[in-house]
């Protein structure tokens, strides 16, 4: 017997290994087995099995499981995502039902006459006693039966019944208070009828938290959190109540989606603008487009709720594939904008509006909270003298300094360097720090405003800053100074919400710049929930605020400048980069890629090749249009060493 078996590397073939006689009763498509590759041993995923022999072919050590982990539909939904993402099958297996999971440590055995040894024993245990084939054996003859250790029901292939409720897509537009009355009221509808549900957030310390916390209160002992971020146990059990129980709320981030759910009848997709979504590891993949598809194959209710949908999803609404439930959108705030001829730099002051309305702020008592798309104390560092800019001496790529380490590191190939406060190139010490950012805004208003409470938002581990929230109950002012993790929910509420050249995303954006602004105020009027908002801008990269306070018109603008451009979500883009170490090598494939494009006749959609010339040599080819005309040929270049495909990048 021959097993085809797909390994999660980079490559769309699958291997053949022939099966040993003592693993040939066991063998069964979309088992894992452990087969030896190149010089170790590597999990795959038998895909196809072919009776016959066939000389010099390794064979497999061993079959792990059973039976399938995951379920038809989850097969199906990883079929989809291997071919909608470019993506090797083994690859998303390997997502999909993820190898490093201690299932067996938690299945247990139990044997139907008491006296057999096996009795009691975890799977993992037994299996090391008396080897898998053993007790494989003992299992297809029906002498024992598997059951896990925290629900105690037996452990079997997953054969779900089909729910009968209508489907249905659901865009839910609202705030945050809005959202978690409409999800607990759907919720509740569908546990009284001993559905599932399984909520997706983009990360479990904060909306995760949150969602667990408030969902908690109304349905307590019901919710349930799988992710990467709770305990391998807490994973494992609720990986199994899933799998058996009713009545539950499953919180999951994206590596949920193909977690085998029993009557799972609804899927809720919380703030879907989260770039968290996207996992951006081997399989890369947006969680959204996963969610919306599994809610597809499963025939079940969808809702996505947000208060600033993608763009993209906005406009699947308004075409009608969503039904759209507008609750209430954000309130009209008042608005002032302060405008300066240059940015904030070291070398100068804040600008003196800034002062004023701060300085009021503490007269009154009140919490301000202070956005900036940057977390570094500067990121772009000139010397006065000779007019160069500091860049990294190894790659070229920019500088970005942080003055609590004293030290440069490098955006593009992440080398750090320590600063020595002069020039590398004249010596001169006139060094100017601009594009400021959280680091430095924090010691300015330290120096200016002292004894006022001021705390750093600048990662997501506010939650664990048990005497900052104590801070800020108390009747004082305070400042929390915040890149994007201020745009979380944290339950903190602020007077004022000042914006320091928020506007900068524009340059470092790519083309959903304006998009990602859009999501980032709308987050942070609410969760923040100012009376007042105060954008410091720089005059040449000046925008219209109020063009970004409103929904309908935003999307509508946003939406019709993307289809002249023709770019996302009126076409899909897939980015090639191309590696190499040397240069001959690299310009060698990308001729053989250019005449392979022309041979499919799709050379046309090709923008590039732009060549970088960094740590490697590196070329970048982005392509447009039709995915059915561009599938063979992405699926061909894929399998060339030092070929990556991407589809749907989001920093272009
Ligand atoms: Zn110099
Ligand atoms: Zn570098």
């Amino acid at each position: 017997m021959i097993a085809h078996v797909a390994l999660p590397i980079p490559v769309r073939n699958t291997f053949s290994y022939s099966v040993p006689d003592a693993w040939v009763p066991f063998i069964r498509t979309f088992l894992r087995a452990k087969v030896p590759f190149r010089t170790r041993d590597t999990v795959g995923y038998i895909v196809g099995i072919e009776e016959g022999h066939r000389e010099g072919l390794k064979e497999i050590h061993e079959v792990i499981d059973p039976f399938p982990l995951i379920d038809e539909n989850a097969l199906q939904l990883a079929e989809w995502a291997s071919h909608y993402y470019i993506a090797p099958q083994g690859i998303v297996m390997g997502y999909a039902v993820p190898p490093g999971l201690p299932i067996e440590q938690y299945i247990k055995i139990g044997a139907l006459s008491e006296t057999d040894t096996l009795n009691n024993l975890t799977l993992k245990k037994a299996c090391k006693m008396f080897g898998r084939t053993v007790v494989f054996e003992h299992y297809n003859q029906g002498l024992l039966r598997l059951y896990d250790s925290f629900t105690n029901k037996d452990f079997l292939p997953c054969n779900y019944e089909k729910l009968t409720t209508a489907e249905e897509k659901i865009l839910f537009l609202g705030s945050i208070h809005d959202r978690l009355r409409y999800y607990t009221e759907i919720i509740a509808h569908h546990i009284a009828q001993d559905e599932n549900v399984l909520i997706v957030v983009s990360n479990h310390h904060t909306i995760g938290r949150l969602y667990f916390e408030k969902l908690s209160e109304v349905f307590p002992g019901k919710v349930i959190r799988y992710g990467i971020s709770v305990t391998s146990k807490k994973r494992m059990e609720a990986y199994f109540r899933a799998r058996n129980e009713r009545g539950l709320i499953i919180l999951g981030s994206r590596s949920c989606l193909f977690l085998s759910v029993f009557r799972n009848g609804l899927i809720i997709v919380e703030r879907p603008e989260e770039d968290e979504y996207r996992n951006e590891e081997g399989f890369k993949f947006n969680a959204v487009h996963l969610a919306i598809r599994r809610a597809e194959i499963e025939h079940i209710h969808i809702i996505l709720g947000s208060i600033s949908p993608p763009l993209e999803v906005y406009k699947h609404a308004e075409d009608g594939e969503f039904r759209i439930i507008e609750k209430t959108y954000l309130p009209k705030k008042q608005c002032v904008e302060i405008v300066s001829e240059k940015g904030i730099s070291t070398l100068g002051r804040l600008p003196e509006d800034l002062t004023t309305i701060l300085s009021k702020a503490v007269e009154r008592k009140e919490k301000v909270a202070i956005y900036t798309p940057r977390k570094d104390y500067s990121s772009h560092i000139t010397c006065l003298d000779c007019k160069r800019l500091f860049l990294c001496t190894v790659c070229g790529g920019g500088l970005s300094y942080r003055k609590d380490t004293n030290l440069l590191s490098c955006t593009s190939c992440g080398r750090s360097f320590s600063y020595e406060s002069r020039c590398r190139q004249c010596g001169s010490r006139l060094i100017q720090f601009s594009h400021v950012g959280a680091e430095y805004i924090e010691q300015t208003l330290r120096q200016a405003f002292p004894g006022v409470t001021i705390i750093s938002a600048i990662r997501e581990n506010l939650y664990e800053h048990k005497e900052a929230f104590a801070m800020l109950s108390r009747e004082e002012p305070a400042f929390i100074i915040g890149t994007q993790a201020l745009t979380k929910p944290y339950g903190l509420k602020a007077d004022k919400l000042v914006m320091i050249e928020w506007e900068e995303l524009k340059r470092i954006g790519g083309y959903r710049a304006e998009e990602k602004m859009f999501h980032i105020l709308a987050n942070l009027i609410d969760v923040l929930e100012p009376n007042e908002i105060y954008p410091v801008m720089v005059r040449k990269m000046k925008v219209d605020l109020t063009m970004f306070l409103d929904l309908r018109t935003f999307y509508r603008a946003e939406l019709e400048k993307r289809k002249n451009a023709q770019f996302p979500p009126f076409t899909r883009l897939f980015l090639l980069e191309i590696e190499k170490e040397k240069e001959p090598v690299g310009t060698k494939l990308v001729e053989k890629i250019k005449t392979l494009a022309d041979q499919f006749g799709i050379t046309q959609y090709i923008t590039g090749p732009l060549i970088q010339r960094r740590k490697k040599y590196r070329w970048r080819m982005i392509l447009r249009d039709n995915e059915d005309q561009l599938h063979d040929f992405l699926n061909t270049v894929s399998d060339y060493p030092g070929v990556r495909v991407e589809a749907d990048p989001i920093s272009i």
